[in-house]
């Protein structure tokens, strides 16, 4: 992938299982109409298979074209986390009845964004019941913009909103395990939550964590590089040296992953943020390459140049 194309790319992760996979999937070219962005990932979200990895005894990670979804299985009904593009439905359908025969339960969304909810309405058809933070529902009732890829999302109708949200927490004891769904401060988005299996030892970060590669941050719906920060030291002190951590995208991870990305996302943090105070203007900083020696190893699907300016207009 070009540098040029590599900059004009909008986010799409899932599947990879290493960071050369997961730069050949940032397929969402800026060249091409902004109307059409969503088109192009609902296309992936048809055409890409969905890869099962185990995790545990009933819960597995799902890996396709939008955000890492998982799914526990069990007596008490299958629990699903998220819901990836609505094109992907029947593949997720397929995906979790090749692992259980269990009834349908919830589907609890991590966040708002189109990759991680489009497939909602499918899977509420399906028996899925919807669960997220209120806000996850009361952005998806709405049109939004997302500026940074010119992108319009329509408002998503009554099937594909949550039926049941809360606002700090919620606990459910549930085939065997203890899970806590706990709201972040404003992190990635305002809406963002962590599903913490107990038994499983499997922490579900959403976009919080980006594993092996910058974040996209969503500074339009109160995202910033402090809180997102702030969330994901939230994540490292809830997980063990066995704790298995879901990131949003990228390859499944573990505690020294999460642990590498805080130190690196508090490294352009605190670079930025210096430039900033001295007086630089977005630009300059930008041109300053503050991630320069960092981007070998991270610079693997969200565009540096792009990851700076956010850094540079939250902090
Ligand atoms: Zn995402
Ligand atoms: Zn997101």
């Amino acid at each position: 992938m070009s540098g040029e194309m590599n900059r004009r790319s909008f986010l799409h992760l899932g599947a990879a299982a290493g960071a050369a996979a997961l730069a050949s999937r940032w397929v969402f070219a800026q060249a091409a109409p902004p109307a059409d962005r969503l088109t192009q990932m609902r296309t992936a979200g048809a055409s890409t298979p969905i890869k099962s990895t185990k995790l545990y005894d009933n819960l597995w990670l799902l890996q396709g074209a939008g955000g890492n979804m998982a799914v526990q299985s069990g007596k008490d009904g299958n629990i699903l986390i998220d819901s990836s593009f609505a094109t992907a439905v029947p593949h997720i359908r397929e995906a979790i009845a090749a692992v259980s025969t269990d009834a349908p339960h919830a589907l609890v969304n991590t966040h708002w964004h189109v990759d991680h909810v489009d497939g909602n309405e499918g899977m509420h058809a399906a028996g899925f019941h919807v669960i997220a933070h209120e806000k996850t529902k009361e952005r998806m009732s709405q049109p939004a913009e997302m500026k940074l890829f010119q992108m319009s999302l329509p408002a998503y109708p009554d099937s594909a909103l949550p039926a049941t949200t809360f606002a700090t927490s919620m606990h459910h004891n549930h085939n065997g395990d203890s899970i806590d769904l706990v709201h972040y401060d404003p992190a990635h988005t305002d809406t963002d939550i962590y599903i913490h299996f107990h038994n499983a030892d499997i922490l579900h970060c959403g976009d919080i964590f980006f594993n092996k590669t910058y974040p996209f941050i969503d500074e339009g719906t109160g995202g910033s590089i402090g809180g997102t920060i702030a969330a994901a030291q939230k994540s490292l002190a809830l997980a063990g040296d066995k704790t298995k951590i879901i990131p949003g995208h990228g390859p499944l991870g573990d505690k020294t992953d999460l642990r590498e990305y805080v130190d690196m996302l508090s490294v352009v943090r605190d670079k930025v943020a210096a430039l900033k105070q001295g007086g630089a203007s977005e630009q300059e900083v930008i041109g300053k390459k503050p991630t320069a020696d960092l981007d070998a190893d991270w610079a693997h699907g969200f565009a540096p140049d792009m990851f700076v300016g956010i850094v540079y207009r939250t902090v």
